[in-house]
Order: C-alpha cells, then sequence, then structure tokens
C-alpha cells in the first residue's frame, strides 16, 4: 500500500513508511485500501473532536516535524494507514528539553496543591474521553476495545492518584548530633525528565511516568512508540485543555535514536525513565552514565505462572488465562511459562485448553473480540520461530501454533505441553498468545525453575496452601508476585523489577521518589539569640 511519495525505506531513522508530504490525516485514495467502516467512523470522529493530533507538542505549541518528514501509523489488525504524524528527531528533541527546562522554574514553583488542581482536571478529562481514547488505542495498537477502554481507566488512574499524592511529599526534620543545629531534610523536584515508552500501553505507560513527575514538580519530554504516537498526542491535547502550562509537558516523536541520544546527551535532562525492551534499556543506561543522570528502567519480563498440585482448578486456570493472554500476550507481565506440578499437569493442560479455545480472536471493534492481532509481521516471525524450536525439541502442540486464518498479523491462541528448559520460549520473552507448560515435581524445583532466568519482573502462583504461598513468593526473584491471581497491576501498587528486568518502582507513594530528590539542611550556629 504505497501513498503518493510515501516509500518503504528509513528515511533520518524513521523506520516506517516515511513521506515528505505536509502531515494529514490518510484515509482513502484510489491505491489504498478502503478502511473498514469501524476504523474509518472512528477516525472521523476523533477528527472532529479535536483528539487525532499528528503534530508534536513543543513549548505548548503543535509542530510539524522541521524538515516535513512524516511517519504513517497503520492500524494492526488491517493495515490500513490511520495518520501520518511529524517524524521529529534532534533539533525538534533539543526545542522540546529547552522548554522544559524553561517551564520547571514555574512548575515546579507551584504549590502542590494548584499541581494537584491540574492534574485532576487532566484526570477527568482522561475519563470524560474515555471512549475515543479506547478507539484511538484499538485503532493503532490492536487490542479489543473494551481491554482498550480498560487501559484508559487504569491510566488515568495514575493521574488521579499522584493528584492526590502531590500534596504528601514531606520531608523530615532529625534529632541534631549537635546542640547548636537543627537538621532538616526537604525532597525537591529533580528537573527535566525524558520519559520513553512503548507500543503495548500506549497511554498507561505514558501517564505511569507523567503523573508522579508533574505531581512532584518536574517537567517532561515524552517519546512515545512511533507505533502508537496518537493515543500520547490525544492525551497531551487533554493535558492541555486541563491547564498543564506550555512546556511542562513536550511529545516528540520520530526517530528514535536521534531523540534518545538527544535526552541522554542533554546536561539539561536529569532524568530518564524507559519502558521498552532490555536491550534498548541497557543501551540507554550505558548512554546516561556521562551526564549521570538518574535512570529508571521497566524492562521485559520472563513471568513464570506456578500451578501447584494443591491449587484450586478453576482459579488456576483463570488466574493463568489472564496473565497470558490479556494484549494477546503482548504485555511485560504475561504468563511467559507455566510451570504445572506432576500431579495436576494433565487435568491442568485439559482445563486450560478449553478455556484458550474459547478466546475469539478478531478485529479489536468487533463486539466480542478478546484477541487482537499482534503489532506486526516481526513480533509474529518471532513468535513462530519460537514455535518452530520448542516443536523440533519435542515440544507438543495441543492447541493453535499457527497463524489465525484471518491473516495480517493474528495468530492462533496457542497451549504447548511438555516444555523444557533448552527451549527458546523458556528463556525469552515470546510476547505473543502462546503458553508453554513446563512439568515440575517438587516445591522446589518449581522455585529454582522460576528463578532460573536474567528476568525478575512478574510471577504468579496458585496454590491453596497459605504456608506454601509465602514459602514461594519469599524465595522468588522478582519484584511482582501474583496469588491465586493473574491481573494484579493497579496505581495503588508498586511495580517493577528485578534483575535485568529494571530499576526503580512506578505507581504507589514509591513511585513518586524517582522524580525527587533529597536535599540535606544543617542550619548552624542555632543557640545564639
Ligand atoms: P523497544 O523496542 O525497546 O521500544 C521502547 C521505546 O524505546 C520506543 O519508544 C522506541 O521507539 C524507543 N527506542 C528504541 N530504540 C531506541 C534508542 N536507540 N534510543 C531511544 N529510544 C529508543 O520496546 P517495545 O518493543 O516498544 O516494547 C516491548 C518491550 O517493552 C517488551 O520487552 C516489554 O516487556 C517491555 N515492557 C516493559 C514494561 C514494564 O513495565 N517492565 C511495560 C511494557 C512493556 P520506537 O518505537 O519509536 O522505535
Amino acid at each position: 500500500m504505497v501513498i503518493g511519495a510515501a516509500a518503504l525505506v528509513a528515511i533520518g531513522g524513521c523506520r516506517k513508511l516515511v513521506s515528505s508530504s505536509h502531515t494529514s490525516l490518510l484515509l482513502v485514495s484510489s491505491q489504498c485500501r478502503q478502511m473498514s467502516t469501524d476504523a474509518q467512523s472512528v477516525s472521523e470522529k476523533l477528527r472532529s473532536s479535536g483528539l487525532l493530533r499528528t503534530q508534536g507538542l513543543i513549548g505548548g505549541r503543535w509542530i510539524d516535524s522541521y524538515d516535513k518528514k512524516t511517519i504513517k501509523v497503520n492500524n494492526p489488525a488491517t493495515g490500513e494507514i490511520v495518520a501520518d504524524v511529524a517524524c521529529m528527531g534532534t533539533k525538534e528533541t533539543n526545542d522540546a528539553i529547552a522548554s522544559s527546562y524553561e517551564a520547571f522554574t514555574s512548575w515546579s514553583r507551584l504549590t502542590a496543591g494548584e499541581r494537584s488542581k491540574v492534574l485532576r482536571r487532566w484526570y477527568d478529562l482522561l475519563i470524560a474521553h474515555k471512549e475515543e481514547l479506547g478507539q484511538l488505542i484499538t485503532l493503532e495498537q490492536g487490542k479489543p476495545l473494551k481491554e482498550a477502554i480498560g487501559e484508559v481507566a487504569y491510566g488515568a488512574s495514575f493521574i488521579e492518584y499522584y493528584a492526590e499524592e502531590a500534596k504528601r511529599v514531606y520531608g523530615d526534620i532529625i534529632p541534631p548530633n549537635l546542640s547548636d543545629r537543627r537538621l532538616l531534610v526537604l525532597k525537591q523536584p529533580i528537573g527535566v525528565v525524558g520519559a520513553i515508552t512503548p507500543w503495548n500501553f500506549p497511554l498507561a505507560m505514558i501517564t505511569r511516568k507523567v503523573g508522579p513527575a508533574l505531581a512532584s514538580g518536574c517537567t517532561v519530554v515524552v517519546k512515545p512508540s512511533e507505533l502508537t504516537p496518537l493515543t500520547a498526542l490525544a492525551a497531551a491535547e487533554l493535558a492541555l485543555q486541563a491547564g498543564v502550562p506550555p512546556g511542562a509537558l513536550n511529545v516528540v516523536m520520530g526517530n528514535a535514536p536521534e531523540i534518545g541520544d538527544a535526552l541522554l546527551t542533554s546536561p539539561k535532562v536529569r532524568k530518564i525513565t524507559f519502558t521498552g525492551s532490555t536491550a534498548v534499556g541497557k543501551k540507554l543506561m550505558a548512554a546516561a552514565a556521562p551526564t549521570v543522570k538518574k535512570v529508571s528502567l521497566e524492562l521485559g519480563g520472563n513471568a513464570p505462572s506456578i500451578v501447584f498440585d494443591d491449587a484450586d482448578l478453576d482459579v488456576a486456570v483463570k488466574g493463568t488465562l489472564a496473565a497470558k493472554f490479556r494484549n494477546s500476550g503482548q504485555t511485560c507481565v504475561c504468563a511467559n511459562r507455566v510451570l504445572v506440578q506432576d500431579g495436576i499437569y494433565d487435568k491442568f493442560a485439559e482445563a486450560f485448553s478449553e478455556a484458550v479455545q474459547k478466546l475469539e480472536v478478531g478485529d479489536g471493534f468487533k463486539e466480542g473480540t478478546t484477541q487482537g492481532p499482534l503489532i506486526n509481521d516481526a513480533a509474529v516471525q518471532k513468535v513462530e520461530s519460537f514455535v518452530q524450536d520448542a516443536v523440533s525439541k519435542g515440544a507438543k502442540i495441543l492447541l493453535g501454533g499457527k497463524r489465525h486464518s484471518l491473516g495480517m498479523t493474528f495468530y492462533e491462541p496457542t497451549v504447548i505441553r511438555d516444555v523444557s528448559s533448552d527451549m527458546i520460549m523458556s528463556k525469552e520473552e515470546i510476547f505473543g498468545p502462546v503458553a508453554p507448560l513446563i512439568r515440575f515435581k517438587t516445591e522446589e524445583d518449581a522455585i529454582r525453575i522460576a528463578n532460573d532466568t536474567i528476568a525478575g519482573l512478574a510471577a504468579y502462583i496458585f496454590t491453596n496452601s497459605v504456608q506454601r504461598s509465602w514459602r514461594v513468593f519469599e524465595a522468588l526473584e522478582y519484584g511482582l508476585v501474583g496469588v491465586n491471581e493473574g491481573l494484579i497491576s493497579t496505581e495503588v501498587a508498586p511495580f517493577g523489577g528485578v534483575k535485568q528486568s529494571g530499576l526503580g518502582r512506578e505507581g504507589s507513594k514509591y513511585g513518586m521518589d524517582e522524580y525527587l530528590e533529597i536535599k540535606y539542611v544543617c542550619l548552624g550556629d542555632m543557640n545564639r539569640h
């Protein structure tokens, strides 16, 4: 599907279809497939609501890329082009940093209550527009509309939570070591923050960073994924409407390495917060060293879901299903390995396969769809190669195991048994709708297998024994553990990984600390009258 001067080449580092035309919403051309009715009416509605933004946001103004290059955003369910957005790079990012730097002085000096009111208004607007934002997420990311609207509620909850938490950034008074001294601790905003986010949660991964950053008094330059910039831009439009001042929140997208380099090399940027792959996270961490920036990383996982003989079968099936198949398996906390104890293995395999068979694959706008497409063909190819590797080493497919008949990037929900630790899917993130069942004998085996990975983000255990659950969750080298529950993320609890799954925490009261510096003040000569 080629439109106008567009070409399937990397121009200036923008990896997708890039055109040199002015930014515009591309709907129908004679060479281009008609948009499906749902997608078309949704984008028309979004355009007239002013929420379909295609320019970057710098210093409170919507701006094209300086060289007018654009990048196309696709609907992964149909391949249709949804919009043509600005493809930005070094120059635009430097200007965004400069505007954030300038805005920091006034934004950080507002009272916490004043910042809180702005964030609360932003939350109200996000909720008021949750249908449209959900539609935008489905349009550019593919997840089912109901799940997308759920993401809006989840994403908005971070803005509400940090609107409240802004007022609770307390310091300390320390009993002095000498009688003529008084010792204080202040918590102050760190400064300009660079926030780089992935495509799988186009809204929530942004609000989870921007909420605490703005609440604490920081200003932010956000770089959303080039695959899903539209939701970020719509959220930024609502932030402006809520009264977030020019420069306090900027959005640039396009050439990821150039934008990343500009954020990382600038001494004005005091913190980098990143959610994405472990490989990119490591690069960013290294590049943050020369300017000694504070770094938070939310990286990949390899979550075990451990089903013990004494588990309630229904609870284990329901919990593992939710943990595995949310967003078609494309989340960092998705169960990547299902470890099942000997005594319940066959029963679980049967009941779990039955439940997976009921999942509805389809366009996210279709009523009843529970499984959308994968984000792009590279993602499907990765899943295919992992399945092929497992089968070649002796694993058996119980269900699925191939591309879906709908074509595009749809993949059949898959269950594979007799998976072992030498297979690639045991070691690396599948990021697709494939559930590998691994057999284990004892509790010690389960813990050893679960911890035998460089990742340490989420883990799930299913057991009816309180004693066992304590023993196991204490032994698991993971940042989050669900016990008899597969969906555990919430704005009120800390989210983050150990080992190579990352640094720092997001959400909850702990998430605020990532954006604050601690200043110790010693008042001397205090006995003088
Ligand atoms: P990714 O390829 O690492 O991309 C993440 C972000 O980094 C995107 O905005 C991307 O930009 C940008 N990026 C890529 N190369 C860059 C560079 N050299 N400099 C600066 N920025 C760069 O990851 P993804 O495929 O989007 O997301 C999937 C991964 O995210 C999975 O591993 C998943 O587990 C992880 N994830 C983790 C969490 C968590 O909380 N731990 C949550 C969600 C996802 P472009 O897209 O524009 O290229």
